[in-house]
């Protein structure tokens, strides 16, 4: 490795670049391409990822050439900011932060103000004659330094900060005075050599060696690993190591540190949106340690720089073409810009940002669609509210910051590990926290909703929270948490753990107990942003619905077809069961046939709601399917009542629940085994389609109904059935003397099916992949009995992705791949869909649009991300310019 570079310059000499993201993390290349395009940005320079990947697999062992090429980083740096790190006369400090390819908001440590030791912070007293910040400065490096470095706890830099207030009588870290810090400076000194056994190191190049690889280390913490595992986050080597000339927001009143989005990242609106804090460091900001400031306040009490940081955030935007995350410092009255990254959002910002910038001209369609709206956003526009005016003055116990919509609900916790198990057993629990730090990602992660007490719109459960679509409230100062006593007050009001509340982040409310909610409206940018989605569409999206009322939701949100009602639904509702009862346990042919008659009108009744929401568009109707035993009681006392309602001996129903047992249900009598063997079935449902499709049409509706043989595995199996439901359809049609079109179809979801394809598809008008059941038989895993074993094989590494969510394109895939060509051979015009899981989960949508399948069908509430996948897998070719930072 001697010769490779692992140290990447920027400032006036800059070496990397935005596409370099890979090999330098987010943050170093953006740095890198922001000095390119004229932003200030103080020098520095970028370890690469590489290098941390090899440090960390060699035992701490630094590649070689690296110890060379950062002290010519040091040297590059000192020479553009003129000042040396060390030096007695004009030091240089610096700053080492991480930096992945993909953004960790908080997960990884960062080091500032390193290069202090007590010669330099004398030179920087003379220099600045501030002896304040210097000790300031100095102070907080020995607390990052001891914490992130040495492992000593922040904790005990905060007590000492804690008491040393204390016995001042002030509030603020700001109300402390310099000879105050020094002494502090001392007592941290001291923890430092108390914990770690060592004086402090006074060799700023020992330092950034120290934090350097703390920095590397810092990518395998147990939080950010966590981290990466929730958010999906893969395939990457390492975190880049981002060392920097310090530029300081805390050295007096001039100087300030801030957050900004280049829009507001809750709505998407077009406006300067963030916070700042005058005479601080960017930590006490991202941090929440202190609720900061507008930053429209900003535009009053320093207007230059406001205007001056505008100008910035507009070029910034236009550069990469999405909305900016960014970080500024002004220091006496100069500006710096530290950091830009594409901004977290929410769903309804994410598509406000998309439409305005394509309105705009900032980007074409083809690009908002590809780059700037993901599933998750259309997922959390669905999300649910409170009902208006459901909120009462007197159930509210609070009002924080909006920080991220949508309404939550559930029991208060104030322990992440608490919120983990529980939510583990199944309760919906809310985080309430003072602050929250990457520690609590495991508990935020596992709740409904979080609560904080301080903190602004970009501190960290804020941000969290916004980019995983989670409800949170945060600041809410009205609220007191007292951890120990496991609960929170507001004067008189005490909130208990275990309490429900309800919490709305769109508004910033708190409210107690349990609020009732309704689904969102979707906005007029939404509607737009959807049309543009259609525009690029060459596969249609159908729905899995079995009422008149999903169907109607399903046509709302886009649907074009039901592509599977599963009719068995139907048989629970109501008295309906009774019947249903009555046939399974029925002796003969005859009774059977009796106890179908009394189903038909409730199944005719079902198909002429669906088939008048859906009008003239298919309903692909499927035979039943599940194991008959499902509908028959197990429970002791129900055996007893269902037993009379029947009007038969308890034991003779017993007889029937025992004769019905499997040792396998799933691969037993079920799916089209059950029509084979009673064709009456068969017959019964055909005509409930048909009839209702011939009662539509005297009203003018025009219904197209599609049957469905399910569990087919082999051609024999399809015939038989086809032939059922044609002999039906013409008996039905001479009763009626008038007929219908419709087609008959089967699903693909044994894997015998998908390799005699052809065959059957020259019986067959259409396939749908039922890709539930195939994945079961495919890889031998029960549906209902593989949660046991597939979290272990999803945390070891053994399944990449959980089979039941996103398609097993390697091997099930490879079945939907051969089904669809065998089956298209057998049959030229044959129809093609997919109705498991799958056709809702945008990977698996990609994966059936490359194949060329004529629809996915998936629950109502996916519609929309499935439009949005499949436009996005049509635009994947397109060659598009909006950068991933
Ligand atoms: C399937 O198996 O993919 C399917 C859609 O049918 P079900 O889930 O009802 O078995
Ligand atoms: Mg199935």
């Amino acid at each position: 490795m001697a010769d490779l570079k692992h140290v990447y310059r920027f400032g006036k000499e800059t070496d990397g670049n935005r596409s370099m993201r890979e090999l330098l993390g987010g943050k170093g290349a953006n740095l890198a391409e922001m000095c390119s395009i004229g932003i200030p940005v103080p020098p520095g320079f970028t370890i690469s990822t590489q290098a941390c990947k090899h440090t960390i697999d060699n035992d701490m062992e630094w590649p070689e050439g690296l110890r060379e090429q950062v002290n010519e980083g040091v040297f590059h740096v000192e020479g553009e900011m003129n000042k040396k790190l060390g030096d007695k006369e004009d030091p240089l400090l610096l700053s080492v932060r991480s930096g992945a390819a993909v953004s960790m908001p908080g997960m990884m440590d960062t080091i500032l103000n390193l290069g202090m030791n007590d010669k330099v912070a004398e030179a920087l007293i003379r220099k600045t004659g501030n002896e304040r910040f210097v000790f300031d400065s100095y102070r907080r490096f020995i607390d990052m330094f001891g914490d992130v470095v040495m492992g000593v706890s922040h904790e005990y830099f905060e007590e000492a900060i804690t008491s040393l207030k204390e016995q001042s009588g002030v509030q603020n870290d700001t109300d402390l005075t310099a000879s105050q810090l020094s002494e502090l400076t001392d007592k941290y000194k001291a923890i430092y050599r108390k914990h770690t056994g060592h004086m402090f190191p006074e060799d700023p190049m020992e330092q950034l060696e120290l934090a350097i690889n703390a920095v590397f280390k810092s990518w395998n913490s147990g939080r950010a690993i966590k981290y990466r595992e929730i958010s999906g986050i893969k395939g990457l080597i390492g975190t880049g190591v981002n060392v920097q000339a310090m530029v300081f927001g805390n050295m007096s009143s001039e100087c300030a540190t801030g957050v900004c989005f280049t829009r507001n990242p809750s709505t998407g609106e077009r406006e300067l949106y963030g916070e700042y804090l005058v005479n601080a460091q960017g930590e006490d900001v991202v941090a929440g340690i202190r609720t900061p400031e507008p930053i429209s306040s900003m535009k009053k009490r320093i207007p230059a720089v406001y205007d001056e940081l505008l100008s910035y955030t507009h070029k910034l935007e236009d550069h990469y073409k999405n909305m900016q995350d960014i970080e500024f410092t002004v220091q006496e009255g100069k500006l710096f810009i530290l950091q830009t990254r594409n901004g977290k959002r929410t769903g309804a910002a994410a598509v406000r940002i998309a439409v305005d910038l394509v309105q705009e001209n900032i980007v074409s369609k083809e690009e908002a669609i590809a780059e700037l709206v993901e599933a998750e956003h259309i997922d959390q526009l669905l999300h649910p509210q409170f009902e208006n005016g459901d909120v009462k003055e007197k159930d509210l116990i609070g009002k924080g910051l909006p920080a991220s919509p949508g309404a939550a609900v559930g029991k208060v916790v104030f322990d992440s590990k608490r919120a983990e198990e529980l939510a583990e057993q199944g309760e919906m629990v809310i985080l309430v926290r003072i602050e929250t730090s990457p520690e609590d990602v495991g508990g935020m992660s596992s709740a409904e909703g979080i609560l904080t007490s301080r903190g602004g719109m970009t501190s960290h459960a804020a941000v969290v929270a916004r980019g995983w679509g989670k409800p949170c409230v945060a600041g809410c100062g009205d609220i007191v948490i007292n951890y120990r006593e496991h609960s929170f007050t507001n004067g008189d009001l005490i909130i208990k753990e275990g309490d429900w509340i309800s919490i709305d982040g769109t508004r910033g409310f708190v409210i107690k107990g349990q609020k009732n909610m309704i689904p969102p409206k979707l906005s007029d940018e939404y509607e737009i942003f959807m049309r543009w989605v259609g525009e690029f569409e060459s596969m249609q999206v159908r729905a899995n619905a079995e009422t008149p009322e999903d169907a109607e939701m399903a046509r709302g949100l886009g649907a074009t077809g039901i592509g599977l009602a599963r009719t068995e639904h139907m048989f629970f509702k109501d008295d309906r069961v009774t019947a249903m009862r009555r046939m399974i346990i029925a002796e003969d042919e005859k009774e059977r046939r009796e106890a179908l008659m009394e189903l038909l009108p409730y199944q005719k009744e079902d198909f002429i709601g669906i088939f008048r929401t859906m009008e003239d568009l298919p309903v692909t109707v499927r035979l039943l399917d599940p194991p008959l035993h499902e509908f028959l009681p197990s429970e002791d006392e129900e055996v007893e009542r269902v037993a009379q309602e029947l009007g038969v001996t308890e034991k003779l129903l017993r007889i029937k629940i025992e004769a019905l047992k499997e040792f396998n249900p799933m691969l037993g009598h079920r799916g089209c085994r059950l029509g084979v063997t009673y064709p009456e079935i068969t017959e019964m449902q055909t005509r409930a389609i048909l009839e209702a499709a011939l009662e539509l049409k005297a009203e003018g509706i025009n219904a197209k109904p599609e049957i469905m043989i399910p569990l087919v595995g082999s051609v024999n199996e399809f015939v038989n059935q086809r032939a059922v439901v044609e002999r039906t359809a013409e008996k039905v049609f001479s009763e009626h003397k008038d007929s219908i079109d419709f087609l008959i179809g089967t699903m693909i979801e044994v894997p015998r099916a998908a390799l005699v394809a052809n065959e059957i598809a020259r019986e067959a008008d259409f396939f749908s992949f039922g890709t539930n059941d195939l994945t079961q038989m495919t890889l031998g895993y029960s549906r209902d009995d593989a949660t046991k074993f597939i979290p272990y094989y999803l945390d070891n590494g053994i399944l990449g992705e959980d089979p039941f969510q996103t398609l097993d394109q390697q091997g099930v895939g490879q079945l939907v791949q051969m089904g669809t060509e065998l089956g298209r051979a057998g049959n030229p015009k044959l129809k093609v869909g997919i109705c498991g899981e799958h056709g809702g989960d945008p990977a698996s949508i990609e994966f059936c649009f490359k194949l060329g399948l004529n629809y996915v069908s998936c629950s109502p509430y996916r519609v929309p991300i499935a439009h949005l996948s499949i436009a996005k897998a049509a635009i994947k070719g397109v060659k598009t310019s909006v950068n991933q930072n």
